[in-house]
């Protein structure tokens, strides 16, 4: 669902949603921050990592008794949390596939660019559209999404938090 309305909020026709697979390792990825923790995208393939994003929710819920709360507050289960994390990943790694495979320029074939952008300017443009696509959600579904993705949004590193300053603008 959310994958979708990356285009829809793109306003343009894009390769979304990019091929997917799902993983059951822990740890799943090498990557830095709880998004790309929980999922990754290689260049090629979305990878969803189910087994990190259950663990990840129950950790962080046993860790934070507030956090807990909150959400459970705003959500009717475990598993539907569970299940907007897991959305939420996606749509962090299909954002990343959309900005690999965005035309920047005309002279400039898609995907070149993105090889040679840093972390810092990489992460906040992913969390950016994340957020530009839950933000144009409505009602009770932005609200769910929305305050499930600022939580979270706590524990990416501080350069990638930066997707704020990019809103500001
Ligand atoms: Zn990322």
């Amino acid at each position: 669902m959310l994958v979708m309305k990356l285009s829809e909020v793109a306003g343009v026709c894009i390769c979304v949603p990019r091929h997917e697979r799902i993983s059951l390792d822990v740890p799943c990825s090498k990557e830095e921050g709880i998004w790309d923790t929980l999922g990754y995208y290689d260049g090629k393939i979305v990878t969803i990592c189910d087994k990190a994003i259950q663990k990840s929710l129950k950790k962080k819920f046993d860790k934070d008794v507030e956090l807990r709360e909150k959400l459970e507050k705003l959500s009717k289960s475990r598993e539907e949390l569970i299940l907007i994390l897991r959305e939420l990943v996606r749509l962090h790694e299909h954002s990343h596939a959309f900005l690999h495979t965005a035309t920047v320029r005309k002279s400039k074939p898609s995907g070149k660019w993105y090889s040679n952008l840093p972390k810092e300017v990489n992460g906040p443009l992913t969390e950016f559209i994340t957020y530009s696509v839950i933000n144009s959600l409505k009602d009770e579904a932005k609200k769910l999404f929305v305050t499930v993705f600022l939580e979270f949004d706590k524990y990416v590193p501080k350069p990638y938090r930066n997707w704020r300053e990019i809103k500001k603008s």
